[in-house]
């Protein structure tokens, strides 16, 4: 009676994943989510069943323990797709804990990749990053820019594990084809306020910091840097709302699985092509929320260029896919979703 295709999760709790999960899950799929809960709660399941109506599978397991992994895959070997987003992903962290970085996110993509050769599951996409690109200073950046020396080793895992994935690719073996899917900067929650980001411990990035402002659990939020060589002096990103990042994935595995991929392994950008400033993202908050923000600026911080964004013209004509959702909707659903977390804390 199943013929739902399933699709393992690798990470599938953690914000991006949580929220391909439900995407996959609502077209039909059946998802199998592994993943450790080190960074994410398992509550998380309810909310995907709830906004999917459809249960995933769960399995909390360690993919960088070999035996686990082997085990785990060995009760999921009828499988179309991998999607890999188990990862560490603090920058400053990775700074100071390098071989954590290491051990982490390069073990587990070698133990995944090994299974599904092993196993004959022949289709893999990557949640790689724009970090990949270094210190890129020609914009917009396209999936041909220069990859540069990566600022941090959280960079430098996602920089090897596209080399691992291609290697491993290009080899003879029973896989298939495997996309890199380079995000720029990823926010906002559902539009539900059902799901979103749930940082620990303090947020290293801009807008979990302003709605944790906002809501009172941060005093103040520091805009690092308003001497750069942009219009109002803050950083330029190019934001995405997490909800179109769900749907690239969701069109990214069909391209496999339909084997409408142009080469054993693809690379895209992913973002809106539009950069937004810090202060920006502080305004479209402010209006969105119907309040102000306490802010106030400081020192630039290390290692922050002044501004990155994608050239998403590979993405819009490959796979048919662009970002939908404006930066109000990041900013709003992000604020929606600090409310509703908190108010369930309570
Ligand atoms: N930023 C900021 N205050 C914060 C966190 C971030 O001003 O508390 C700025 C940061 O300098 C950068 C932008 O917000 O210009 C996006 O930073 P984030 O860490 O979210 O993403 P990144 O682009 O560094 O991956």
């Amino acid at each position: 009676m199943e013929n739902r295709k399933k699709v393992i999760i690798c990470g599938g709790t953690g914000f991006i994943g949580s929220h391909t999960s439900v995407e996959l899950l609502s077209q039909g799929y059946q998802v199998v989510i592994a993943d450790n809960l080190s960074n994410s709660e398992r509550d998380i399941l309810d909310r995907i069943e709830t906004l999917s109506g459809h249960v995933p599978i769960f399995e909390e397991v360690d993919l960088t323990d070999e035996q686990a992994c082997d085990r785990f895959f060995e009760r999921h070997s009828n499988t179309s797709a991998v999607i890999h987003f188990a990862a560490f992903k603090a920058v400053g962290e990775s700074v100071n804990k390098p071989l954590m970085y290491y051990k982490n996110n390069l073990q587990s993509t070698v133990n995944i990749l090994r299974n599904m050769d092993r196993l004959s599951i022949p289709n893999f996409i990557f949640s790689s990053s724009a970090t990949v690109y270094g210190d890129c200073e020609e914009l917009p950046i396209t999936e041909k820019s220069p990859i540069l020396p990566a600022s941090s080793p959280y960079g430098k895992t996602k920089q090897i594990n596209e080399s691992i994935i291609e290697d491993t690719f290009k080899a003879e073996n029973n896989l298939a084809a495997a996309i890199s899917l380079r995000y720029f900067n990823p926010i906002g929650g559902h539009l539900s306020g059902e799901l979103g980001e749930v940082p620990i411990g303090p947020p290293n990035n801009l807008m979990p910091y302003i709605t944790q402002t906002a809501i009172g659990v941060r005093e103040q939020l520091s805009v690092f840097g308003n001497d750069y060589p942009t219009p109002d002096g803050t950083c330029i990103r190019d934001y995405i709302h997490v909800v179109d990042l769900a749907k690239a994935h969701l069109v990214a595995l069909e391209r496999l699985i339909n084997k409408k991929n142009k080469s054993f392994y693809e690379i895209f950008n992913l973002g809106t092509g539009n950069g937004f400033s810090v202060m920006d993202v502080i305004k479209s908050f402010e209006k969105m929320a119907g309040q102000k923000l306490n802010y106030t600026f400081a020192p630039r911080r290390a290692g922050d260029q002044a501004a990155t964004y994608a050239d998403v013209t590979k993405a819009k004509n490959e796979l048919g896919w662009v970002a939908e959702l404006s930066i109000d909707e990041m900013t709003s659903s992000a604020w929606k979703w600090e409310q509703n977390y908190r108010r369930n804390l309570s």
